[in-house]
């Protein structure tokens, strides 16, 4: 079984960053409304996400831990009708397996919290603790027992990157969630909650800066099977790369061919080939029009019907740039 843990960690962790999806997508799914992060060395020393959600009970803990024993999905079918971010229960036992791992948890309403200790798959007994309501685990030494994998990383500043890059999608996707982001003891990032009506225009404040609220288009648009709304930068705001577009489908950010070019083509007058658009799209549709699994790490979708949903975002984005007389 730890050689299974280790073969899914392949699948699952790539790189630091994918532990970080992987941790925030728990705090999210926990409801958590203050998410931590700490990073030290890319990622390879120290990765430390603690939350406020809601906590395991000390058995659940202990069961979380072990592969699939808290999938959510019972037949294939259910692949299309998944709520939840995560639903395959085996990030953090494939974590735990390629580190040295430790979670601390304490569920509202349990007398005490639980600590577990994991290196490279040795459970060790779990320790009680007094600890607050909320989830915290620490994954250090990243691929200390997987020498291929850790070759493969990149300068800590690349990796790091990468980290802030994901928080930065999260935070846009939550704007109720307030963020924080500390790499080798300073603070990178922090989003507090949006509190305002407009939550996802004030989020985009903070995350792209407050000249983005001053030059940005709203859009919307949609049928009865698929609706998209967002905020897409004007051309001055452009950048070099496409790090600042971001697209959500059912609230999961996708890197989806689909959706790219379809605003690509509609802004294509406005957006020489080098230069890409600030942009924060939100598309909703039913799941079942949707296909998340392609790949466990790779944020790739497949719509069923990826012409409409193409000329959903295209439609949104002309009538977007007509109505500012572009
Ligand atoms: P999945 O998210 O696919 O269910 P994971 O291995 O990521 O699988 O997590 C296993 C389980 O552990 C979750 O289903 C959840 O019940 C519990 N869990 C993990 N992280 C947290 C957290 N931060 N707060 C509360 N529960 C958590
Ligand atoms: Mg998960």
């Amino acid at each position: 079984d730890a050689l299974a843990n280790q073969i899914a960690a392949g699948e699952v962790v790539e790189r630091p960053a994918s532990v970080v999806k992987e941790l925030i997508e728990n705090s999210l799914d926990a409801g958590a409304t203050r998410i931590d992060i700490r990073i030290e060395a890319g990622g390879r020393e120290l990765i430390d996400v603690s939350d406020d959600g809601c906590g395991m009970p000390p058995d659940q803990a202990r069961l979380a831990l072990e592969r699939h024993a808290t999938s959510k999905i019972r037949e294939t079918d259910d692949l299309f009708r998944i709520g939840t971010l995560g639903f395959r229960g085996e990030a953090l036992p494939s974590i735990a397996s390629v580190s040295h791992f430790e979670l601390a948890t304490q569920s509202d309403g349990e007398p005490e919290g639980v600590r577990i200790r994991i290196k490279g798959g040795e459970v060790e007994a779990p320790q009680p603790a007094a600890l607050p309501v909320g989830t915290r685990i620490s994954v250090r030494n990243l691929f200390f027992n997987t020498p291929a994998r850790l070759k493969f990383l990149r300068a800590d500043r690349t990796e790091f990157g990468h980290i802030s890059e994901l928080v930065q999608r999260f935070a846009i996707a939550c704007p109720e969630v307030a963020f924080r982001l500390t790499n080798e003891g300073r603070e990178t990032l922090r989003f507090r909650a949006a509190s305002s009506q407009d939550a996802y225009v004030e989020r985009l404040g903070m995350v792209f800066g407050k000249d983005f609220l001053e030059n940005c288009l709203e859009l919307s648009g949609g049928n009865d099977a698929v609706r998209v709304m967002g905020w897409i930068g004007l051309p001055t705001l452009n950048r070099a790369t496409s790090s600042g577009m971001h697209q959500f489908v059912n609230g999961r950010w996708v890197r989806d061919k689909v959706v790219v070019s379809a605003v690509r083509q509609a802004y294509r007058d406005l957006m020489p080939k080098d230069r890409f658009p600030l942009l924060a799209l939100f598309i909703e549709m039913d799941p079942e029009e949707v296909d998340v699994n392609v790949h466990p790490a790779k944020a790739e979708v497949r719509f069923r019907h990826q012409q409409s949903v193409y000329a959903v975002i295209r439609g949104a984005l002309l009538e977007g740039l007509e109505r500012m007389g572009a």
